[in-house]
């Protein structure tokens, strides 16, 4: 049997990173973990190491590095410690490495995803804010390295499943006339517009179907997510914004759609599992075991359609002028919502105003043309003065 393939783990202590882990363990013969990167709950990371055995684990600053390296060595382990962002883009990149799961959470992900695209990774993509940001630069990367790009995000996962069989093979999406974005609509679909003002954090997070981290949760409940996946899907499926349209289907049982010109539409299904995206990308071509328990048709027994309200959601509106801008206006999108999502978490800013925060950085800075990393980074770092600019003159 060949040897098991190496896989790195950015962002192990995530919400996707254990999910990963879950499925690598449940296969030690098909995978074996190289690397684990962790920046807060850094008791969970050498947990983590002491179950997976890395060769090297990645943690923020120097001194965290230094007691983990000698909580490791009391562990028995030879696992070494890396530092900071050339730690991660160092097991990222790696000449060892198989596959990498992008699974920081924010733009603090994309230099290290950066490095293992133009290594030629196959890369599992959970950091969609990476792809948002850099979008045409991430393509060129990935079509310059030839690395294999695998979404893990759960619709994006289902619209690759459906696209044509040619598709993974770079023959584009013959024959496909829109992508069905579907989204639960989160814990807010229904509330009072007028309630909406004193929703605190940890209602954000209670998402009805799905357990995530803190940030992706507030995503979820204000649409930006979705608007975020919107512009993910236009790069990862050569689609024009146009093409892809937004439905809610609060069971999440229908991760999304496409619908093809000869009146067919493919959908992929299953229980609001991470596991099984993950699974799908880590074994593609094939499929594995994943852990995830089959779908009960009977007990679900009804599956619900709406258009999303705009006005209940500005952020999606907000997301979709971002896609259609292109060039920058992406970057500066992202910025500005994580700002106003932090600001949000840290009970500074209530829930209407992070879409007010991000609307006054898009109108207030002008789209520029992006050609490099640096102009995505000046775009990011305006944006973020930006919002701060507005959390400052509010008082916050
Ligand atoms: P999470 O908050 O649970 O985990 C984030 C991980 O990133 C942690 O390991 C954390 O230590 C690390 N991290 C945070 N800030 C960092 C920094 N500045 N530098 C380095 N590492 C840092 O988040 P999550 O829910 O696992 O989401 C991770 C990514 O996957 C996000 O981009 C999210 O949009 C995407 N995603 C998540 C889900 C889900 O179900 N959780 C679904 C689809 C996509
Ligand atoms: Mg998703």
């Amino acid at each position: 049997m060949s040897r098991p393939q190496q896989i790195t783990v950015l962002g192990a202590t995530g919400s996707i990173g254990l999910s990963t882990l879950d499925v690598i363990a449940r296969h030690p013969t098909r995978y074996q973990v190289f690397a684990l990167s962790g920046f807060t709950r850094l008791s969970e990371l050498l947990a983590l190491c002491v179950r997976h055995t890395p060769r090297f684990a990645v943690v923020p600053q120097a001194s965290a590095a230094r007691t983990l390296q000698d909580d490791l060595r009391a562990a028995g382990l030879s696992t070494r410690v890396l530092v900071g962002e050339d730690g991660l883009c160092q097991v990222a990149s790696d000449p060892e490495v198989d596959a990498v799961m992008a699974a920081i959470v924010g733009a603090a992900g994309l230099r290290p995803t950066l490095a293992a695209v133009e290594a030629g990774k196959k890369i599992l993509l959970a950091n969609k804010e990476a792809l948002v940001m850099s979008g045409a630069l991430f393509m060129q990367a990935v079509r310059k390295s030839g690395s294999v790009l695998l979404p893990i995000d759960s619709e994006h996962n289902a619209i690759f499943q459906c696209m044509p069989q040619d598709f993974a093979r770079g023959l584009g999406a013959v024959g496909v006339r829109r992508i069905l974005l579907t989204a639960s609509g989160g814990p807010f679909r229904q509330t009072p517009m007028a309630e909406l003002a004193h929703v605190t954090p940890d209602q954000a997070c209670a998402h009805p179907n799905w357990s995530m981290g803190r940030k992706i949760s507030v995503d979820s409940a204000s649409m930006m997510n979705k608007g975020l996946e919107l512009i993910e899907a236009c790069w990862l499926f050569d689609a024009r914004p146009s093409q892809v349209e937004v439905v809610i289907h609060p069971q999440s049982v229908i991760h999304s759609l496409v619908d093809y010109i000869d009146g067919s539409v493919l959908a992929q299904l299953g229980n609001p599992d991470m596991r099984t995206p993950i699974a799908n990308a880590l074994a593609w071509p094939e499929r594995i075991d994943s852990g995830v328990a089959p779908l009960d048709l009977f007990a679900i027994a009804r599956l619900d359609f709406q258009a999303p309200d705009e006005e209940r959601f500005p952020c999606l509106r907000l997301a979709r002028q971002a896609a259609e801008a292109g060039n920058s206006a992406p970057a500066m999108l992202n910025a500005a919502n994580e700002v106003a999502v932090a600001a949000f978490l840290d009970g500074r800013v209530r829930y209407p105003e992070i879409a007010s925060i991000i609307e006054e950085v898009l109108n207030l800075e002008p789209v520029v043309v992006v050609e490099d990393l640096e102009a995505v980074f000046t775009a990011d770092a305006k944006a973020r003065v930006l919002a701060g600019q507005w959390l400052s003159r509010h008082g916050r």
